[in-house]
C-alpha cells in the first residue's frame, strides 16, 4: 500500500473498513502477542464491549472462564505456525460476553502474510450461531417427537394417552373400539361409548384404581360403534398429570376358555342327564299309563278328571325338560348344506301358530336380498324357533310386531351375514339381559331357561354368534354366520 499516492490508499482504507463492517461476521484482528488490534461492529454488539475497552487486551478477555486456562497454550501454539482453519470443529465453542453471559459460536482464524514474523497478524472470524444451534435442537426434537408418534402409532396394541380429561388414542385403538380418535376425545365419551349402561360404574372403578395408582389390569367388556361386545384388558399407568393405558382385545382368548369350562360343564350334565333320563323314563312312562288308565274311569268326575290331566301336563313338562336338558349337553354334529335362510324362517314361522294363539302379531320379512349360507337346517330352524318363540311369548295378549332383517356384517374380521330378529314386546331388564344367556334362567313359569344357550351352542358350532342387538324397546337377537369365500 506504501506506493500507493496517499488519497488512494486513504480511500482504499475507507472502502477496507466498509467492507469489515458490512461483514455478517464479527472480525477481530490480533497480533503476535494475541492481542487485540482491531474489532468490527458486529463484535461490539455481541460481546457488549465498546471498542476502546477491547482495543489492547488480550484475545481471552472473550474466552469463556472455564476455558481460558487451556486457550493460552493453544493459542500459542497456533501463533507459532499459523494456518488458515476452523477452530473447535469437533467440539462446540462459546464465548464470552461482557456481562459473563456465554453464546455458542464458530470461529475460523486466518493468518494475514506479513513482509516480517514480528508483524503476523492474524484475523478471527466469529458467528453467533444461537439462532441456528436452537432451530437445530427444535428440529431434532420435531424429529424425535415424530418418530415417538409413529411409533406409538403403529403399536399392535391399543395405547393411550390422558392429561386433563382429553384423551389421545392411536390407530390400535381405533381398531379395536370401532371408533375414531375424534370420537374418543374426551375420557367422557370413553366410558359413555363404551361402556353404555354400565359407564358410571366403569368410570367408578377406573377413579378408585387411579387413585391407587393403578394397582391391577383390568379385564373390561366394551360395546364397539358396532354394537359388537369385546373384551379387552386394560393396563394403565401414571401420576396425577399424565397417564399412558394399553389396550389389549383378548375377546378370543375369553371366548376359548369360556369354551372349554362350557365344554367341561355341558359333559358333566350330559352325563348326569343321561343317568336321570334312563332312571326316569321308566317311572314317568308308568305315571303315564296309570294317568291314561284313570283319566278313563274318572270321566263321570270332572273335578277328579282336572286333577288328572294337569298331574300329566306335569309329566309332560317333566319330559320336555329331559329332553331339552339333553339336547342342549349331547354332543353337536352338523350337517351343513347350502341353505336359503328365507325359507328356513318362513317355514319355522309358520309352524309356530299354535304358540301365535289369538295374538294379532305382524311378521315382517325386510331382507334387502335372499341370505343363503351353510347351515345345519335343523339346528339352526331350532334357533329360529327358540329365539321366534320368545318374541312371541314377550308379546302382549294384543299382539305386536316381530320383524326378521338380514345385512352383510362381519364377524372375527371375516366377511359374514347377520340376521336381526325384533320384537317391540316387553323387552328385557338390565338382569335379564345380562344373564339372557345362562342355563335355566328363566322368568316363565314353564320356562325352561335353554332356549337361548342352545341356540348359542348351535351358532357357536356354526363359528357364528347370537347376541342382544342394542335395541331401545322391545328385543333385538342378533345371528351371525360366516359367509363362505371363495
Ligand atoms: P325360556 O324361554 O325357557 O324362559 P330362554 O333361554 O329362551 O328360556 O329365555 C330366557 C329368558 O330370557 C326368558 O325367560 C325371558 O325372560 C328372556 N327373554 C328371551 N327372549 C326375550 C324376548 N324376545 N323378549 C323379552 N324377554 C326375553
Ligand atoms: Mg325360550
Amino acid at each position: 500500500m506504501s506506493n500507493l499516492p496517499a488519497d488512494a490508499s486513504h480511500a482504499l482504507e475507507e472502502r477496507f473498513r466498509l467492507l469489515l463492517e458490512a461483514s455478517p461476521a464479527g472480525v477481530i484482528l490480533v497480533d503476535r502477542e494475541a492481542r487485540i488490534l482491531l474489532i468490527n461492529q458486529r463484535v461490539e454488539s455481541w460481546f457488549g464491549y465498546s471498542r476502546d475497552e477491547l482495543i489492547g487486551q488480550f484475545i481471552e478477555v472473550l474466552v469463556p472462564d472455564s476455558v481460558r486456562p487451556h486457550h493460552i497454550p493453544l493459542r500459542d501454539g497456533y501463533l507459532r505456525a499459523p494456518t488458515v482453519r476452523p477452530i473447535g470443529s469437533n467440539r462446540d465453542l462459546h464465548a464470552r460476553r461482557k456481562d459473563g453471559s456465554e453464546f455458542p459460536c464458530d470461529i475460523s482464524l486466518h493468518p494475514l502474510p506479513q513482509k516480517d514474523d514480528d508483524d503476523l497478524q492474524v484475523m478471527v472470524h466469529i458467528v453467533d450461531i444461537t439462532e441456528r444451534k436452537r432451530l437445530e435442537a427444535e428440529r431434532r426434537q420435531q424429529e424425535s417427537h415424530r418418530r415417538l408418534r409413529f411409533m406409538i402409532d403403529n403399536l399392535p396394541a391399543g395405547a393411550v394417552y390422558v392429561s386433563d380429561q382429553t384423551i389421545a388414542a392411536n390407530r390400535a385403538t381405533e381398531g379395536i373400539t370401532g371408533y375414531s380418535r375424534q370420537e374418543l376425545r374426551t375420557i367422557e365419551n370413553w366410558f359413555t361409548q363404551l361402556f353404555g349402561d354400565r359407564a358410571a360404574e366403569v368410570q367408578a372403578q377406573y377413579n378408585a384404581d387411579r387413585a391407587l395408582r393403578f394397582p391391577a389390569t383390568r379385564t373390561l367388556e366394551i360395546i364397539r360403534k358396532d354394537g359388537q361386545r369385546r373384551w379387552i384388558e386394560h393396563a394403565a399407568y401414571g401420576d396425577d398429570q399424565h397417564e399412558v393405558w394399553l389396550l389389549h382385545d383378548v375377546t378370543e382368548r375369553i371366548r376359548a376358555q369360556y369354551q372349554v369350562v362350557q365344554g367341561e360343564r355341558l359333559a358333566a350334565i350330559g352325563e348326569m342327564m343321561t343317568a336321570l333320563a334312563h332312571e326316569s323314563r321308566n317311572a314317568l312312562q308308568r305315571s303315564q299309563a296309570c294317568l291314561e288308565m284313570l283319566e278313563v274311569d274318572l270321566e263321570s268326575q270332572p273335578e277328579a278328571l282336572d286333577l288328572v290331566r294337569r298331574a300329566q301336563r306335569a309329566v309332560d313338562e317333566l319330559q320336555r325338560l329331559y329332553e331339552e336338558v339333553r339336547e342342549y349337553a349331547a354332543p353337536l354334529r352338523l350337517e351343513l348344506q347350502e341353505s336359503n335362510l328365507r325359507e328356513l324362517w318362513m317355514e319355522v314361522w309358520s309352524n309356530l301358530a299354535p304358540s301365535i294363539g289369538t295374538k294379532q302379531i305382524a311378521f315382517h320379512d325386510d331382507c334387502p336380498f335372499v341370505p343363503a349360507a351353510s347351515v345345519d337346517r335343523h339346528r339352526f330352524c331350532q334357533v329360529l324357533r327358540n329365539v321366534l318363540e320368545n318374541s312371541i311369548a314377550a308379546l302382549p295378549s294384543a299382539g305386536g310386531i316381530v320383524s326378521v332383517t338380514s345385512l352383510d356384517a362381519r364377524l372375527h374380521g371375516k366377511p359374514a351375514l347377520q340376521i336381526a330378529i325384533r320384537d317391540n314386546g316387553s323387552g328385557m331388564s338390565a338382569e335379564q339381559r345380562a344373564r339372557l344367556f345362562e342355563p335355566f334362567f328363566t322368568t316363565k313359569a314353564r320356562g325352561t331357561g335353554l332356549g337361548m344357550p342352545i341356540a348359542r351352542r348351535i351358532m357357536e358350532a356354526h363359528r357364528g354368534e347370537i347376541e342382544l342387538g342394542p335395541a331401545e324397546s322391545g328385543t333385538e337377537i342378533l345371528l351371525r354366520l360366516p359367509m363362505a369365500t371363495t
